[in-house]
């Protein structure tokens, strides 16, 4: 993900160290199908789930991480809030804060028709490590955010951290993430069938895709992209695939529980915001609870317009871009024999 600066406020705020958060990358390229590129400087830092995920963890004490503890219901008292988990036990605080992502029970007790909806596509997507592309491929990918832009698609990559946060040249691993257009009800129940023939809700972990889907999703990047990307994705072990969502809430506070990150708004992923708006909610909230010298209901109450509209203007901006990035010609996936509109 791109390293957005409120993630690094929160790690600043929290008192760790955020010198080394990833890998950075100084330009933009923009490859064409005549095999010229567009150069365009931009300095950004990319970096992945796991290193921010460990980062966090190593400075959050033990004794209050409780792994393997699944919410399945809560009860709001005057003063307090009671969470009750899958194995029985039950924990009473001040504040229950949602923050249980794109499935979230939280959402689902307290705004039952608000459920993620599939926006039209998919993103395929895939690691590599640096030593496993051939060279050629990979002076051109490393250290750039590297698009390829075609009707009703894209795809890009950017250099993330390797295995065990490795930041060192050679050890780290390229990161692709390709938009594909797939109708609801004919298409899309097989693309998130897995091998093993279980149909899955949002996405099919690395390893587990059909090998029929992961074929034809080969001999398509093979049909409608340009050579660096078909040589990333067959240097690609294992594909999985995520569906794209919108999701909006009309509130992210019911008494004293609160809904963050993606529980309450998942914009598209093409305003490569949403890890960020996930620590300016939490952000925001701390400050809050400080300001209103820790009186939830009074803090609660300050803090939730802000965060809405910070969730609906970006989930307005990724639907944006994501409309004109995949359905500006219809609806179907691109071929070279198709068709299409000229590009007006
Ligand atoms: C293709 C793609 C690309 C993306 N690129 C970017 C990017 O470049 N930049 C960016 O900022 N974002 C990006 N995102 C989005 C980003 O991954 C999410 O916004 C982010 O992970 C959401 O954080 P979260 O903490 O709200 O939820 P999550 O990360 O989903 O965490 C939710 C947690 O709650 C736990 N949980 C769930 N249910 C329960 C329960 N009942 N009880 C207890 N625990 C529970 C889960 O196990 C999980 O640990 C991308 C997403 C996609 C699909």
């Amino acid at each position: 993900m791109v390293l957005q600066p409120d993630v690094v406020e929160a790690f600043n705020l929290s008192g760790i160290p955020h010198q080394n958060l990833g890998v950075v990358a100084k330009e933009r390229y923009y490859l064409q199908r005549d095999g010229s590129i567009q150069a365009m400087p931009m300095l950004q830092t990319l970096t992945s789930w796991n290193l921010l995920y460990n980062s966090l963890r190593r400075h959050f004490p033990d004794e209050h991480y409780h792994q393997g503890k699944s919410l399945t219901n809560f009860q709001q008292h005057d003063e307090q809030v009671t969470a009750i988990f899958a194995d029985g036990t039950q924990k009473t605080g001040d504040l229950l804060i949602g923050a249980d992502g794109v499935t979230s029970t939280v959402r689902q007790l307290l705004l039952p028709t608000y459920d993620p909806m599939y926006a039209g596509y998919v993103a395929y997507r895939g690691l590599v490590d640096e030593e496993e592309l051939d060279p050629e491929t990979a002076a051109i990918m490393t250290e750039r955010f590297v698009f390829y832009q075609f009707r009703n698609s894209h795809i890009l990559q950017y250099v993330i951290p390797g295995e065990n946060e490795a930041l060192v040249p050679g050890k780290r691993r390229f990161n692709w993430v390709w938009y594909v257009n797939y109708d609801k009800t004919t298409e899309l129940p097989r693309v998130l069938t897995d091998k093993n023939g279980k149909r899955r809700e949002y996405s099919i972990a690395p390893g587990m895709m059909a090998n029929d889907i992961e074929r034809e999703m080969r001999s398509y990047a093979d049909r409608v992209l340009v050579p660096p990307f078909q040589k990333l994705i067959a240097a690609t072990k294992e594909p999985f695939v995520q569906t794209i969502l919108d999701l909006g809430v009309p509130n992210m506070v019911f008494d004293r529980v609160a809904l963050v990150g993606d529980a309450a708004f998942i914009p598209r992923p093409h305003t490569a915001a949403s890890v960020s708006k996930a620590a300016t909610n939490a952000i925001a909230l701390s400050d809050a609870l400080v300001e209103y010298d820790h009186d939830v209901l009074d803090a609660l109450k300050a803090w939730e317009l802000g965060q809405l509209v910070l969730g609906m203007q970006l989930w307005r901006r990724g639907q944006d871009l994501g409309e004109t990035s995949q359905f500006m010609y219809g609806k179907e996936r691109w071929e070279e024999q198709l068709n299409f509109p000229k590009i007006i």
